[in-house]
């Protein structure tokens, strides 16, 4: 019976395109940025969907999902067939919940302060682990944004190299709503250089390879200007519910 009504909802068949669409897309700007299309990773950005419509992603090939709030991802995760599939936490993390959070996700991609980078620290010390994490930086300088300012990115590498329970991955940024795909591309390329100067620099315990930018209307722009992972969400799901 469920199976009948599954499949009957035409959303399972949308999701289906969305995903195969995107992946040409991806494969098309890979190759204009001159890299090869398996080297630019797809996250499924998974914030409001219900399990069974991420479920139907996974069958059709998603392996990495983004969630932005730790108590909709705790509540959604028994329901989610995980097997092979690799879950980030995208959204701003505060301090007091990192203990319920860091031992469920593969890796935080918003650390914007030494305090939370001190505290999955100890919480993944707590549980034997070392945690991956990528640094949120707030591109636009934007007030309302919660990135951490790209001034303070070398200080804040700099201390995390004295934890060892905790490794930088890369780096992570949302840039501001733009007007046009010229102004967008300016603040990707700017993302692109500061993760090519802290890759460089080798600070302790980072190993620098994820450049994580790109969600559903920027995606492409994103890959061009140097993107290894993309985040779209209702370009595979539709519009979320508010
Ligand atoms: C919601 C969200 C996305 C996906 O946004 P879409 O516009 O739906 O693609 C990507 N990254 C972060 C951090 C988000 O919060």
């Amino acid at each position: 019976m469920e199976k009948l009504f599954l499949d009957n909802d035409p959303k399972f068949r949308d999701i289906e395109e969305n995903i195969k669409y995107i992946k040409e897309r991806m494969s098309e700007a890979a190759v204009k940025s001159g890299r090869k299309p398996e080297d630019i990773t797809l996250m499924a950005v998974t914030k409001t969907v219900e399990p069974k419509y991420i479920n139907h992603a996974i069958d059709c090939g998603i392996n990495l999902i983004g969630e932005n709030r730790v108590q909709e991802y705790l509540l959604k995760k028994p329901d989610l067939k995980l097997d092979g599939v690799k879950a980030h936490l995208i959204g701003t993390l505060q301090s007091n919940k990192v203990k319920k959070i860091v031992g469920q996700v593969d890796m935080i991609q918003s650390v914007n302060s030494f305090k939370l980078a001190e505290e999955i620290d100890k919480c993944s010390e707590n549980l034997g682990i070392s945690k991956d994490v990528l640094i949120e930086v707030n591109i636009g300088d934007e007030d309302s944004k919660t990135g951490l300012d790209k001034s303070q990115l070398d200080e804040l590498m700099s201390q995390i190299s004295e934890l060892s329970h905790i490794k930088v991955k890369g780096l992570m940024a949302i840039p501001p709503i733009c007007d046009t795909k010229s102004e967008i591309s300016t603040f990707f390329h700017n993302m692109f250089n500061l993760f090519i100067d802290i890759k460089q620099k080798k600070y302790d315990n980072s190993d620098v390879q994820i450049l994580s930018m790109g969600m559903s209307s920027d995606f492409y722009e994103a890959i061009i200007e140097g993107a290894t992972l993309i985040r779209p969400g209702t370009a595979i799901f539709g519009t979320r519910k508010k």
